[in-house]
């Protein structure tokens, strides 16, 4: 590719959008879903799973070097650059050598600074595009730690996409997103284009379009979803693939907001934020006088021997915040982590005080 695809990525208006099968499986798969996606013209690079890291060693793990050429194939055949994942330097050496456009680097290779590093090395002196997936567990330093090792090696053209966090048993996503880590990941690196991949967030179609509009509306720059010819069939991954026409359909009902920063919108905001920064400093106020409160009955717990938790107390003081986050309008799951946060450092006061030479307040 002559120009950068990260520069690409951010200079557009409109969301970059990455599809194709989780994994190559066929000739004829990779050929139909990728002529079935041409018809799209929001699709702009097509992906393909070629090695697949897999949970259980009896799952499909991919066809390996001889579906490299019909990934090739494919993206000449439509005109869009393409992507596969690579794990180590066999990969990267017989995808560059297949004519891969770009590489991901998946969740499971993230999580591993020996193996990113090994395909950082075996890039150096190219200037392959690498998308750089959040590692399986919400660990932030990790995931830019990889970006670091890409950029030492002198690799600059490099997106990242998040895929949510593994989690043991999930009612609702296969991987959770923890939005505050890719919205943190933003804030370390504004310069680095972030896309979603609702597909694995989600390991469902049925919450694919609004995981996707989540993303539009914390301002991604692109999406990754997972099409294939028949999604029941896939060799992988089934039940979260879709077909190019649901893509099709998917990508009809998202709503992107085109900012109107009009100067009347403009000063609206300001205003509000004005009053929203007039409340937060009361609210900090607050919570200051709160801890000076802890610290009192720090004082009685120490001379009086009582230990710092009382898990009685806590559990009535959440319960009674709980039932009241419907009347203050406020979600149950922020009450929580509210309450725990504002708990959490009750505790570091009062251990403070209970050790003080053990506990310097930092
Ligand atoms: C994939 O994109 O097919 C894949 C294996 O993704 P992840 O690394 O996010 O699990
Ligand atoms: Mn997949």
């Amino acid at each position: 590719m002559k120009n950068k695809l990260s520069d690409r990525i951010l200079l557009q208006s409109s969301p970059f959008i990455i599809a194709g099968p989780c994994s190559a499986e066929t000739p004829e798969q990779v050929h139909q879903i990728s002529t079935e996606l041409s018809v799209n013209s929001q699709v702009q690079m097509l992906r393909a799973g070629i090695w697949k890291p897999r949970t259980h060693p009896d799952s499909f793990e991919g066809l390996g070097v001889k579906a490299l050429p019909w990934l090739v194939e494919a993206g000449k055949n439509i005109g869009i650059p393409t992507c596969t994942e690579v794990a180590n330097k066999v990969h990267v050496d017989a995808a560059l050598k297949a004519g891969v456009d770009a590489l991901w680097i998946g969740a499971r290779t993230t999580v591993n600074p020996f193996a990113v590093q090994e395909i950082a090395d075996a890039l150096k002196g190219t200037n392959t595009p690498v998308l750089i997936k959040n590692p399986i567990n919400p660990d932030l330093e990790l995931w830019l730690g990889a970006f670091e090792r890409f950029n030492n090696a002198g690799l600059d053209d490099l997106t990242a996409i998040h895929r949510g966090f593994s989690i043991y048993n999930h009612a609702k996503y296969r991987n959770v997103p923890s939005w505050e880590i890719p919205i943190a990941f933003k804030e370390s690196r504004p310069e680095t284009p972030l896309i979603c991949d609702p597909s694995h967030i989600t390991g469902n179609r049925n919450l694919l379009l609004e995981v996707s509009q989540y993303a539009m509306d914390l301002n991604f720059d692109g999406l990754m979803i997972e099409t294939h010819p028949n999604p029941d069939q896939a060799w992988s991954d089934a039940k979260q693939q879709i077909t190019a026409d649901g893509l099709n359909d998917l990508l009809g009902r998202l709503v992107l907001r085109q900012p109107d920063f009009s100067h009347d919108v403009a000063s609206m905001i300001d205003e509000i934020r004005e009053k929203v920064s007039v409340l937060d400093d009361q609210l900090f106020i607050l919570l200051s006088e709160r801890m000076q409160l802890s610290e009192e009955v720090g004082i009685l717990k120490r001379e009086n021997n009582i230990t710092i938790l009382q898990q009685e107390h806590w559990s009535q003081l959440i319960s009674k915040r709980l039932s009241q986050s419907e009347s203050y309008h406020l979600t149950p799951q922020f009450v929580r982590i509210l309450m725990e946060a504002i708990h959490q450092e009750s505790i570091r006061h009062q251990t403070r005080i209970m050790n003080p030479k053990t506990n310097k307040f930092s």
